[in-house]
């Protein structure tokens, strides 16, 4: 058996799609909904990151404010520019892309950020909302699972869920997102005992710990549905050619980039999963997705008047 590939890229497009017809609207309202994005020093992996939303943003006609302050920024300073930011009426959205160099206190910079702008889902008062049942601007990764799972048709009410990671930005708000979907949950981390057995009892597995290739197919009920949120990137050789031994299209590719990138699912659970996402193509572009979203749901929300509804 082989698994059912859930392809993110093409659920991507569907949500652009859709995004697009909101944001002419708001076009047509004269309105061009904003998204502001803080990345602090020069960090490759940010730059990547940031570059890609910015990148985004241009592709739906969205605006976007990149800045970049220095690495020697204050946590005073930085204040200061995410103050500015919640008073601009341009900026709907705003993200902070971490991490943040050791001087800043990264939780108080969190804190500060209007939580009508804060389309990271981070702020306590959108977390709270998440876990009340009103959610309003949720975390974009663990919400971009949950469109894998609803435009892929799969059952979600009874089922048997394991997630494994609590980070705040994707196991815990994920865990919460499936117990209001109405599957039973089980959260799993480092301390968790028998693990595999646990897992390998779900209907739902989302790997979410940052392990590259650690959840092998003997973690893997026959049939269950696998979310592989992990991107790790393997610079080993020896590593790559253990991981991708019955993939040696992949082991080609590392010769040629010298690095390969490796989901927390190792890739022979295609055999055993009965559907799976991939790494990359799979929950990484619905990330980015959700966030264009969600700044598209913060112009909807603190905007008025709102733009005319979209015909279905
Ligand atoms: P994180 O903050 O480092 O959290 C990792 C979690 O996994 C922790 O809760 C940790 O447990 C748990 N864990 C680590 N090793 C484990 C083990 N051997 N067994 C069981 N649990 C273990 O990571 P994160 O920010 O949530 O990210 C997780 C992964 O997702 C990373 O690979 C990251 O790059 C990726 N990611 C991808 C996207 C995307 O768009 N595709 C977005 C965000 C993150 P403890 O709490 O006990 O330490």
């Amino acid at each position: 058996m082989s698994a059912r590939i859930l392809n993110g890229n093409a659920i991507r497009d569907q949500i652009y799609a859709e995004l697009q017809a909101e944001i002419a609207a708001f076009a047509a309202a004269g309105i061009r909904p904003g998204l502001a994005a803080v990345r602090v020093g020069d960090n490759p992996a940010s730059k990547l990151y940031v570059n890609s939303k910015v990148a985004a943003c241009a592709k739906l006609g969205l605006a976007s404010f990149p800045l970049t302050p220095p690495a020697t920024i204050t946590t005073g300073e930085l204040l200061a520019l995410i103050d500015e930011l919640n008073h601009r009426d341009d900026v709907d959205g705003i993200l902070v892309q971490m991490p943040l160099p050791s001087q800043v206190d990264s939780k108080r910079i969190l804190e500060a950020v209007d939580p009508a702008k804060d389309v990271d889902g981070f702020h306590p008062v959108n977390v709270g909302k998440l876990v009340a049942g009103r959610p309003n601007l949720v975390a974009c990764t663990p919400i971009g699972v949950m469109e894998i799972f609803r435009r892929s048709n799969i059952p979600l009410e009874g089922a048997n869920a394991v997630v494994m990671g609590r980070s705040d930005i994707v196991g815990k708000p994920m865990a919460i997102l499936l117990m209001h979907a109405h599957a039973t949950v089980t959260i799993c981390h480092s301390k968790t005992r028998q693990l595999k057995e646990t897992v390998a009892r779900a209907d739902i597995v989302v790997a979410a710990m940052g392990r590259a290739a650690m959840v092998t197919p003997d973690y893997i009920r026959p049939g269950a549905t696998v979310i592989d949120v992990g991107q790790n990137v393997v610079t080993d050789l020896a590593e790559a050619e253990r991981i991708f031994a019955n993939f040696p299209e992949k082991v080609a590719a590392f010769r040629t980039k010298g690095s390969v990138l490796v989901g927390d699912v190792h890739p022979d659970v295609v055999n055993v999963a009965g559907a799976l996402t991939p790494v990359p193509g799979g929950v990484g572009p619905l990330t980015i997705a959700m966030l264009m979203s969600n700044t598209v749901r913060a112009a909807r929300l603190r905007r008025a008047p709102s733009p005319a509804p979209v015909a279905p």
